[in-house]
């Protein structure tokens, strides 16, 4: 097998960057051929278009899309659509690649794609938005398709935005396609199930470590970065599944309770002040920092990424680490945590609960049908428990961390589809 060169690790590292040195470190374990390795390195597809929009006050605006198909080897690429002043070409890039590996190694039949549109979204009326989000949409008609990229949502939009896609699209098909994107409104073909999904998978994740590394849930305890969709939800799963939630982090700063926090409650407080945790009475305030240093079984990032550097990452105590975030430890800060012995529940695989249940959402529209919660939550543990199992053998296999075993599980899957389908 041809050696690939690993690509440097700078000292200023970026998300990407940490996520493209494992894809070669895992590339390499697997002896993938060089061809293959290069087929998988490059997008196959990158549409950047130019949207003039009306605003309010009658001027035009012109805005930059960007579309990024990385792969579609698995089946129709998947991905969400960020709006964000900071998008660009290589971010949407690396992120395409991310949602390749993170379908594959849950096995779902898709292949990864990310999209954007450079713009403030916070300072932009619902009307600019919604001219805008439909401009994109018919920019992008013949890249989208239920059979073709499914767009969803991510920084910056949600189901409202799924909901203007979706009708801009159909309307040009002449018929209803809510298949077309996901994450839509539950009346439009929304899923139940899919608001939780992430926060799912993360208790999902963190209880088959757990089993692994012989912890009783009932006897452990866990802080968690990040109280929006995925910490909030991962908290509340896992303390009904008799973990105690000692800490608890947003924006606004840390809280501590070693006699276990509310979560229900803490929820309930956020809900009723603007969204954050401010002023939160049922725990301590503690420095933010401290939250990672802190004596806990199981620590769950699932606020932003690079949050786990060589900083504060030889304080870490906990003995498993469950990533709800996208990309929330470095590379560099791997090598420690592999010399530590923690065990790591990686992003692509402890974080794909969400794109799991935006397949059943394509697979209810598709099929005319609406799924119980019930159903759909039982299936997607289903799947989250088996690519973890796929994972954690991987790693026996190979010999290698649970990170590069996931990459491991979803290249391998990758390539051996590519090689049966071939190409020119
Ligand atoms: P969100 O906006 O709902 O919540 C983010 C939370 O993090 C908020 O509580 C915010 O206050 C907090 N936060 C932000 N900066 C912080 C900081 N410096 N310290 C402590 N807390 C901070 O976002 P989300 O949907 O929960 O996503 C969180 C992470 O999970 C992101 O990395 C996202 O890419 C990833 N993710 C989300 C999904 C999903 O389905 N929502 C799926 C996969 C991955």
């Amino acid at each position: 097998m041809a050696y690939i060169e690993p690509a440097p690790i700078k000292d200023k590292e970026n998300p990407f960057e940490s996520m493209m040195s494992r894809f070669q470190i895992a590339s390499q374990a697997l002896g993938l051929d060089n061809e293959v390795y290069n087929v998988l390195k490059t997008p196959v597809k990158q549409v950047l278009v130019s949207l003039p929009i009306t605003m309010d006050d009658g001027s035009i605006q012109v805005f930059e899309g960007y579309r990024v198909i990385h792969s579609n080897i698995l089946g129709p690429s998947k991905g969400g659509v960020r709006y964000d002043m900071g998008v660009n070409l290589d971010e949407v890039k690396a992120l395409a690649a991310w949602m390749t590996w993170k379908c594959a190694v849950v096995d779902i039949p898709y292949g990864g794609a990310k999209g954007g549109i450079r713009c403030n979204p916070r300072q932009m009326s619902a009307g600019e938005m919604e001219r805008l989000t439909r401009a994109y949409t018919i920019a992008m008609l013949e890249i989208f398709g239920p059979d073709r990229d499914i767009p969803a949502p991510d920084m910056g939009t949600g189901p409202r935005e799924m909901a203007w896609m979706m009708d801009e699209f159909s309307r040009t098909q002449g018929m209803t396609v809510n298949s077309v994107v996901t994450g839509k409104p539950l009346v439009l073909g929304g899923s139940l199930g899919r608001t939780e999904a992430t926060g799912r998978g993360v208790m999902v994740s963190a209880l088959a470590a757990m089993e692994k590394l012989k912890i009783n849930p009932y006897q452990s305890t866990c802080a968690i970065q990040g109280f929006g969709n995925v910490g909030s939800f991962a908290a509340l799963l896992l303390e009904e599944r008799g973990v105690k939630v000692v800490c608890i982090s947003d924006i606004s700063g840390a809280y501590f309770n070693e006699n276990g926090i509310d979560i229900k409650a803490a929820i309930e407080y956020r809900n009723e002040n603007k969204g954050t945790l401010e002023g939160f009475e049922g725990a301590e305030n503690i420095d933010p920092d401290e939250l990672f240093h802190l004596e806990v079984d199981v620590l769950v990032p699932a606020a932003k990424e690079d949050v786990i550097t060589v900083k504060n990452v030889d304080k870490i105590k906990a003995k498993l680490i469950v990533e709800g975030a996208n990309g929330p430890t470095s590379a560099k800060a791997d090598a420690i945590i592999n010399e530590k012995g923690i065990l790591v529940a990686p992003d692509i695989l402890a974080n794909a609960g969400g794109v799991t249940v935006s397949y059943f959402e394509w697979v209810q529209n598709r099929l005319g049908y609406k799924w119980t919660g019930e159903r759909v939550n039982r299936r997607s543990d289903r799947i989250m428990k088996s690519a973890f199992e796929r994972v954690y053998n991987a790693s026996i296999e190979y010999k290698v961390p649970m990170r590069i075993a996931a990459y491991i599980v979803a290249i391998d899957k990758v390539a051996k589809t590519y090689k049966y389908r071939g190409g020119f």
